[in-house]
């Protein structure tokens, strides 16, 4: 749909666009996605995607997207692990409190599992960048601190245990909410609390008591397993608005810098790409420029019409454009004025490109409809930059002085800029 800068051209495209300048934009867009991704079609699949009821990440951007929430959800995802196993140790209290006789062993398993899991936390949020594998790490521990724990309640004598049970639908409710990435790990690592937290208490608690835990487990199990759900569904939601802002960002940089009619930078791309260009060259670049003005193409409107005369400049555009090598700068520059910014040419060597360029658009027969043939030519102005020399507005100044000379001496031909006149 969009094309840009040296595409443009070069080889114009119907799929995608992509800008130098686009590379260098101010933060505003994320700029996750890449510019060659966007193309038409992939808005479409990312609106496509947003508009579904379930949300599911077209397969082309999962990469983007692990990509996305390893940098926005890492850090969250780090501190609730942190948070987590202060959240398991600090529960000694209450095992302390009621659970006097299994005191010992529990402050034991805790702080051995606690120790292991900052270890392990440790390690993984400095090296590991495989967001899914953090993302199911806190369900993980969950279901390895419910197992520990469940243990715990069995070797206890104590008759509070039959209550105490039920602070196991923790383990459950802070593994779902936790993940925040894949609804996926939701379910397996439910599946894992779950049969674990559930041979723990059968052990325990049988009949109306077990059957009692069941229900609301169960109930705080489905909750947070929405919960996890609508988490996911959000985050996905969010990275394909940002695909789509990002899509929106390049489109908009692309409009705002070609023009419509030609597809060629506009004024103020050109001013900017060779602003950019000049500055960044050696100062024995020898870099010329061209500007070229159509010849009476007044009359052409006035002959044949405007919508002819739009027609002219477009093949003036595509001749142009063919002429121009990758590292050429090329815009339309006004009405029927066009410049070329051409680096690492000599004066002898633009004059010669200009010399071809008027040739060229001599020859070309223009046909419209089958009705209208006639030629038109083009005025060329050549100025050079001169070494040392950087200022880009003397530099249009000179090839605009040369362009009125071509247009004084009769038209349909070059003039040269000379330094010494
Ligand atoms: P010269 O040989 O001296 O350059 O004569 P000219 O007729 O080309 O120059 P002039 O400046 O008198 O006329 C330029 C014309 O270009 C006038 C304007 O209507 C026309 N023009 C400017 N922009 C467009 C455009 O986008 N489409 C069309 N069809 N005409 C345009
Ligand atoms: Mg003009
Ligand atoms: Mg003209």
């Amino acid at each position: 749909m969009f094309n840009g800068d040296q595409e443009q051209q070069q080889q114009p495209s119907d799929t995608s666009f992509t800008s130098s300048e686009v590379q260098s934009a101010p933060p505003t867009a994320a700029f996750i996605l890449p510019e060659q991704l966007c193309t038409a079609s992939n808005h479409r699949l990312i609106v496509q995607a947003l508009k579904k009821t379930i949300t599911r990440i077209p397969k082309k951007f999962q990469h983007y997207y692990l990509e996305y929430q390893n940098t926005h959800q890492r850090e969250f995802l780090k501190y609730v692990n942190y948070i987590g196993q202060l959240l398991f140790l600090s529960y000694f209290l209450m095992d302390w409190l009621l659970l006097p006789d299994i005191v010992s062993q529990s402050a034991i398993t805790r702080l051995v599992l606690v120790v292991i899991a900052m270890l392990i936390n440790l390690f993984l949020f400095r090296y590991c960048q495989n967001i899914k594998i953090l993302d199911s790490l806190m369900p993980t521990y969950c279901a390895i601190a419910a197992a520990s724990w469940l243990y715990l309640l069995s070797l206890s004598q104590n008759p509070i245990v039959d209550t105490y049970i039920y602070a196991a639908c923790m383990f459950i409710l802070l593994g779902n909410l936790c993940i925040q990435v894949s609804f996926r790990y939701s379910v397996f690592t439910s599946l894992l609390i779950s049969s674990v937290t559930f041979y723990g208490v059968f052990n325990l608690v049988q009949g109306p008591e077990a059957l009692s835990f069941v229900l609301i487990y169960g109930s705080i199990l489905a909750l947070s397993m929405y919960i996890s759900w609508n988490n996911t569904a959000n985050s996905k939601r969010n990275f394909l608005r940002v695909l789509l802002n990002d899509w929106n960002y390049y489109a908009l940089s692309e409009l705002a810098h070609t023009d419509e009619l030609t597809q060629l930078n506009n004024r103020r791309q050109f001013m900017q790409r060779a602003e950019k260009a000049i500055q960044k060259w050696t100062k024995y670049n020898m870099a010329c420029l061209l500007m070229l003005d159509i010849d009476f193409f007044k009359q052409i409107n006035d002959t044949y019409g405007h919508d002819v005369g739009d027609e002219v400049l477009q093949i003036l555009a595509e001749i142009t454009r063919k002429e121009m090598r990758y590292t050429d700068i090329l815009a339309r520059f006004g009405g029927e004025e066009f410049i070329a910014l051409l680096p690492n040419t000599t004066l002898n060597e633009a004059e010669a490109i200009a010399d071809r360029l008027c040739q060229k658009i001599k020859n070309h027969q223009i046909c419209i409809d089958d009705k209208f043939f006639f030629n038109f030519s083009v005025s060329i102005g050549v100025a050079q930059l001169k070494p040392h020399e950087k200022d880009l507005n003397l530099l249009i100044k000179n090839a605009d002085i040369a362009l009125y000379q071509a247009k004084e001496n009769g038209r349909n031909q070059v003039a040269v800029y000379s330094y010494d006149a």
